[in-house]
């Protein structure tokens, strides 16, 4: 269960303010025995929950950090601390599963190995199926001495609510556009403010598609998609091109070029990127419906099955359809 992590402190820039509040909980001994962390994906939560976890394990501290050396911090950078519990959707899966909840009961039920804290982190916590969730439950309602969970949730509206409820809910702000092109910049990324861009504002992210050469992969879909709503395309074909992708990352990114055309027609923004002016052709309440159905199959994609596949590219036709339509009958009223 203890997957391989990165280990970052301090944590990034944008964090600072949180992270100076968790040290003081800590030290004052105030912190809650339960913390959902909440951001949108690519911010670098998972960093700052990780480095959370290491500043409750490190037995020396040092100037609100852990000092990277101590048996607790050496166990941790290993993956070997016995104390320290991942939930994370295992190998080729996309869920978290009851019997990894089992497994940390189990752990939570013996005293720590190494005579401190426990920490559990579970992310992202809305991966939790049903199943797990309601196990884990448990847990949080009776937590064990000196257990500390810290749940990050990319989609929390999606966490059952009575998970939620048992936990203290900090809200981690999307860093401003100036803050993150400039730690961008400070990282040597080549065409940073196009990386920003596709990645919804995501610095952490960007970084990982700079890294990846994600950026063609995002263009390409991008221009597809494009060409497809303007009619450029037949639908069958967009289909067919984008079949050829993960289509977890098609929807994901169809996801998020949605949520920039609602901003688009509900706040008036202007934005730049042509696919996402080729969606902002629908109200706002029918960009809201597509939403629904991409989140439904994405959910879908996430349980993880072929035949599923295959909906998914008809859906991806059939939402490129209704925009045709929508153009067509802009194009007859003149
Ligand atoms: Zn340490």
């Amino acid at each position: 269960m203890t997957a391989q992590v990165s280990f970052v402190h301090p944590p990034y820039p944008w964090f600072f303010e949180y992270w100076q509040q968790f040290v003081e909980q800590v030290t004052t001994e105030r912190l809650p025995h339960a913390l959902l962390l909440k951001g949108i994906e690519g911010i670098g939560a998972e960093a700052l929950a990780t480095a959370m976890a290491q500043y409750l394990l490190c037995r020396t501290p040092i100037d609100a950090r852990s000092c990277g050396h101590c048996r607790g911090c050496e166990l941790l950078v290993a993956g070997t601390h016995p104390d320290f519990i991942q939930l994370v959707p295992q190998e080729k899966s996309h869920v978290i599963k009851v019997a990894q909840v089992r497994e940390l009961t189990a752990i939570l039920a013996n005293t720590a190995q190494q005579g401190g804290r426990k920490v559990v982190l579970v992310a992202p916590a809305e991966m939790m199926n049903v199943e797990a969730a309601n196990a884990i439950l448990k847990n949080l309602e009776e937590p064990a001495n000196e257990t500390v969970f810290i749940l990050v949730a990319f989609q929390s509206a999606r966490v059952l609510p009575t998970i939620r409820s048992r936990t203290s809910q900090i809200a981690l702000p999307t860093p401003r556009w100036g803050d993150a092109l400039a730690w961008l910049d400070g990282q040597q990324v080549t065409r940073s403010a196009d990386l920003l861009s596709a990645t919804g504002g995501a610095p952490v992210k960007a970084l990982t598609w700079f890294n990846n050469k994600q950026l063609e992969v995002h263009d390409d879909i991008a221009q597809c998609l494009s060409r497809g709503l303007k009619g450029e395309i037949s639908p069958v074909d967009v289909g067919k091109k984008l079949a050829a992708y993960d289509l977890l990352v098609v929807f994901g990114l169809l996801l998020l070029w949605l949520q920039r055309a609602i901003k688009v027609q509900c706040a008036q923004l202007n934005d730049d990127l042509p696919v996402v002016q080729n969606l902002a052709i629908l109200p706002a309440v029918r960009l809201y419906s597509v939403l629904d159905t991409v989140q439904g199959r994405m959910a879908q994609l996430y349980a993880g099955s072929n035949p599923n596949k295959v909906l998914a590219t008809e859906e991806l036709m059939l939402i490129v359809q209704g925009f045709l339509a929508e153009r067509a009958r802009r194009q007859r009223q003149g």
